[in-house]
């Protein structure tokens, strides 16, 4: 769960799904003619000259009326979500299968031992081969557990419990009840301090918990019954795993109404809390930190920055069985807990039954019908543990250096419509517009795939014993993270493997990430026009600049620093401004009685709204004047880049994971995604001659940027 960061994806990653689908949580690459833009002879080629599927539409609905429905009506009546998937999206879900396929291919390669001259061939393919043994996982039972198992059952007092989670966090990855990591520093961006992050729920979101509408309940009665499911199946008798069940709830509920709510974790001010070793213990009082810090091999750390102190408070009374704490903890309730927190993170590289169980509970909060393919389990796993050397053969295999140039091309114009947009806005005084110039100019750019690639020499891979193969991978990330403190920035640094579908903006390193995985088709290709490109590809380059200038980005200055450079006045503008987004949103109905929430999403919206505003600008003003009218197709180069844009984001979602998504995800579902930036924005009005009464033409419309 790595939150920590201040990064923006274009999508979000499910949580549950092992798939991080989409633009932003949680990407690639195309080959190339021999000329970098496209030209009519190379679109009528492709047979698809004006970069719009046809079948994809829904003629019957007016583009003024709904627009998504109009762009996406046609491939969401023929569309099925696939029964291992909780949503299907007509452009990510699709680029993922293919370079899920890719990797497979890779993968079965090394593993019977082809290209075995490439670097990590046999450490990839030996993990490969011990993911997909089952026999030889079924066979080893829990047992791989027992080393872990024997150490909760030694723990006799907090002091023992306490440097059992410090060595969790360091041999096991996680820390269960919070998370060691390394950042940034708020206020010093070249600077790498500890974070330590709320964690020690099994459920996604404290509201999880607390809510008590009959849909969280039910939830939770679920969760309860998998709770006890997966400790019967660690052995314990069924009467005694209901009755660890309840304790975990009661354990777990009282963490979470500790917990600080995801809106506030969007706001960096209320996550920034720098302090000195020596004073961890007054911050987050409670917690052997002498303890802790001997098990997470952790004493070196000098400072830190303790992101949620009230939720640590929380936490040290809890783990010192404070008689003040409802539900008081004894060492027996904490040996339960971590008990199945670990079955819980292990589950999947358990056998089968554990698999089908954790997969129960996916259902639930999803949807999804039924598993993944095991093949697919395995490519996953190993992108996530080991995706920089995984990518390098997949980024020889699908990436044309000419279809990164264009992609070069393409980011830079969205830059300069950013500039020229910048030097109009009405809103902006003189001495904020410098400093956003600064910031603009400053903005460093990751295309494909990084110049140099993350060293795995030190993790050891065995072909027999999978689940200690992902446990070493978690230790040796968590080593990683650990020896980047105190040690200055590396911006070098990509936090997405290459075959991602996905790209970021991070606003501490004051830098946008394209990887390779989302350069392809149909987010972007060579054969296609400059309209579908611009407006698929385009607009999420838009999206991800204008993260530098949201809510949560625009408080970070050219250098990263949380450093505030606006103007009181034209801070007031802004807020207004991202007061009319917040509102309007909130107002989107998503699902019976559950609404888009607007704080939540606002950063998002706010970037989806300069996203197409960006793409639209940079199109035309490449575009004109001498293109004129279409000749390729019916429609008009600007509705081409509308369409494209739109069909960039056709999904079906079902029932649960849409609920799932508005309840954790800061990215609001795909027909808003489409409908709110299009409906704000007046070129869109134009180019299908829609009436000022359309439902598409907001009456008070919203404009940040
Ligand atoms: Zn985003």
């Amino acid at each position: 769960m790595r939150m920590l960061s201040r990064r923006s994806a274009v999508l979000a990653s499910l949580g549950v799904a092992a798939f991080a689908l989409s633009c932003g949580g949680e990407a690639k690459p195309p080959a190339t003619p021999a000329h970098a833009s496209h030209t009519a002879d190379s679109a009528k080629s492709s047979g698809n000259p004006s970069g719009v599927e046809k079948s994809a539409l829904d003629p019957s609905t007016s583009p003024c009326d709904d627009f998504y429905q109009y762009a996406c009506g046609g491939w969401i009546k023929t569309t099925e979500i696939p029964g291992d998937e909780a949503s299907w999206y007509r452009s990510f879900s699709v680029i993922h299968e293919r370079n899920e396929e890719i990797l497979r291919q890779i993968l079965e390669g090394y593993a019977k031992g082809e290209n075995a001259g490439e670097p990590y061939a046999k450490a990839l393919g030996d993990y490969y081969g011990s993911c997909m043994d089952e026999a030889a996982i079924e066979k080893a039972g829990i047992q791989p557990l027992h080393p872990w198992l024997e150490a909760i059952d030694a723990i006799k007092d907090t002091a023992s419990l306490t440097k059992l989670l410090g060595r969790m966090q360091y041999e096991l990855g996680t820390g269960i009840v919070f998370e060691q990591s390394a950042a940034q520093d708020f206020g010093d961006a070249t600077q790498v301090v500890g974070m330590i992050w709320q964690a020690g729920l099994g459920m996604p979101e404290r509201e999880y918990y607390l809510e008590s509408t009959p849909k969280m309940t039910e939830l939770r009665n679920k969760y309860e019954a998998h709770v006890a499911a997966m400790m019967e199946l660690a052995g314990e008798p069924a009467a005694k795993a209901k009755a660890s069940a309840k304790k975990v709830l009661q354990i777990e509920t009282a963490l979470a109404k500790a917990w600080m709510s995801k809106e506030d974790r969007r706001e960096p001010k209320k996550i920034d809390h720098r302090v000195s070793k020596a004073d961890l213990g007054k911050v987050a009082p409670g917690i052997g930190w002498d303890a802790w810090l001997d098990g997470a091999r952790a004493k070196d750390v000098a400072t830190f920055n303790v992101a949620q102190p009230e939720y640590m408070k929380t936490l040290g009374a809890m783990l010192n069985g404070a008689a003040s704490t409802s539900p008081k903890v004894s060492t027996a309730d904490w040996k339960t807990y971590l008990r199945w927190h670990l079955f819980r993170v292990s589950g999947n590289e358990l056998g089968q039954k554990f698999v089908d169980e954790k997969f129960r509970w996916r259902q639930a909060l999803t949807g999804a019908e039924k598993l993944p393919a095991r093949w697919k389990r395995c490519v996953r796993t190993i992108d996530a543990s080991m995706g920089e050397a995984l990518g390098q053969p997949f980024v020889k295999k699908t990436l044309g250096s000419e279809g990164k140039q264009t992609v070069v091309t393409m980011v830079q114009a969205i830059e300069r419509a950013m500039h020229e947009n910048l030097e109009k806005l009405a809103w902006m005084d003189e001495p904020t517009r410098k400093a956003a110039f600064g910031k603009l100019g400053k903005i460093a750019n990751k295309i494909a795939y990084p110049d140099k690639w993350r060293s795995y020499d030190k993790l050891e891979i065995s072909r027999d014993r999978y689940l200690l193969n992902t446990q070493r991978s978690a230790a040796f990330e968590h080593a990683r993270q650990l020896a980047k403190i105190g040690k200055p920035v590396d911006r070098s640094e990509w936090q997405m493997s290459p075959p991602t579908v996905n790209a970021y903006y991070d606003a501490q390193l004051n830098e946008m990430v394209f990887p390779a995985g989302i350069l392809q088709p149909p987010f972007y290709s060579n054969e296609a026009p400059r309209s579908t490109n611009y407006g698929a590809i385009g607009m999420v380059m838009g999206h991800e600049l204008t993260h530098g200038f949201d809510d949560e980005g625009r408080q970070f200055d050219l250098d990263g620093n949380l450093v505030d450079w606006w103007s009181k006045g034209v801070n007031e503008e802004f807020e207004r401004r991202a007061e009319c987004v917040k509102n309007q949103y909130d107002s989107f109905v998503v699902l019976g009685d559950v609404h888009v929430n607007g704080k939540l999403t606002l950063g998002e919206n706010i970037a989806d709204l300069g996203g197409i505003k960006l793409a639209y600008k940079a199109f035309a003003a490449q575009n004109a004047p001498a293109a004129g009218g279409s000749v390729r197709s019916e429609f008009t180069p600007e509705q081409e880049l509308f369409i494209g844009f739109a069909q960039g984001w056709c999904g079906k979602l079902r029932d649960e994971a849409l609920r799932h998504l508005v309840a954790t995800n800061p990215h609001s579902p795909p027909s808003f995604r489409v409908n709110g930036p299009l409906s704000n924005f007046p070129e869109f009005a134009k180019a299908f001659r829609c009436e000022p009464d359309a439902k598409m033409v907001k009456k008070d419309r919203c404009e940040v940027w």
